[in-house]
């Protein structure tokens, strides 16, 4: 295999999988994305291979790197933030890849929207209450396609995670407000799993003035829903550990 596009995870470093440490660890070359990703893991690359933060890179330059290594049968180490599939701008290197007959495979990785919800300490899909998550944006210098807009996309209302938002969080509750109402939980999420991780917890009436007062303007996620803050007797309890319930690795009693 010559590009592994690896899924770095959220940030703290032990949250990358085994699997891309290990090829971390043979590659030729490294290729990292520099604001999210920790440079601690830089400690773990071989000390002759070539290092390049992807932020002073243009796509251009990536897929040159991509393709003088490949016809050298270089290993090439490729770090996303989170997971590569979501907002990973993967697709375009694949697809030159594939142009170029140059081997590649994904390893996923813990995506940082995991991440804040275990910095939030919550469960989202809480029976009874919501068995659906939608992970979106609001529409920024990327536009989203019609029909994909912040109401549109929590017309359930169930639980939402929202990268690449929280720059405009008024607008985010303000678009939510119909749906969920100025009551409904909201959770920011500020560098999940980073040294410097901050939780912001409030509703849709609160969210954006406490926003603003953690200084919070990039690099978080927001959560949105009941899930966040429905208490004990407000959800039913899951099926698959209820004594009543049969599956295949257990009967009922
Ligand atoms: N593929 C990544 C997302 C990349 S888009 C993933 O799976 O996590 C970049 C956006 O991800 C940021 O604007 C922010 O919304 C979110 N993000 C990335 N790392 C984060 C972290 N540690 N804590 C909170 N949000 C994070």
């Amino acid at each position: 295999m010559n590009v592994w596009f690896i899924g770095a995870g959220p940030g703290a470093p032990d949250l990358i999988t085994v699997r891309g440490r290990t090829i971390l660890e043979s590659a030729d070359i490294v290729i990292y994305a520099g604001s999210l990703v920790s440079t601690e893991m830089l400690g773990w690359v071989r000390s002759d291979a070539e290092v390049h933060d992807s932020s002073a890179l243009d796509l251009g330059e990536v897929t040159s790197i991509y393709k003088s290594k490949a016809d050298q049968k270089g290993v090439i180490a490729r770090l996303h933030t989170g997971d590569p599939a979501i907002y990973g701008a993967i697709q375009e290197q694949i697809d030159f890849c594939v142009e170029h007959s140059i081997p590649w495979e994904i390893v996923p990785g813990v995506s940082s929207v995991f991440a804040s919800a275990a910095a939030a300490g919550r469960e989202l899909t809480l029976p009874g209450v919501t068995q659906t998550l939608t992970i979106g944006r609001i529409a920024g210098r990327t536009p989203v396609p019609e029909g994909e807009d912040l109401q549109t996309i929590s017309a359930h209302g169930g639980s939402l995670a929202l990268l690449l938002s929280v720059s405009r969080i008024s607008e985010v509750a303000e678009a939510l407000r119909t749906r969920y109402g100025a009551d409904a939980p909201v959770c920011v999420v500020y560098r999940a799993s980073w040294p410097e991780e901050t939780v912001v917890r409030g509703t849709i009436d609160t969210i954006a003035e406490r926003v603003a007062e953690a200084g919070i303007t990039r690099q978080a996620i927001i959560l949105v829903g009941k899930a966040l803050a429905s208490a004990s007797g407000e959800y039913e309890p899951s099926k698959l550990y209820d004594s009543s319930f049969s599956h295949g690795y257990r009967s009922a009693k």
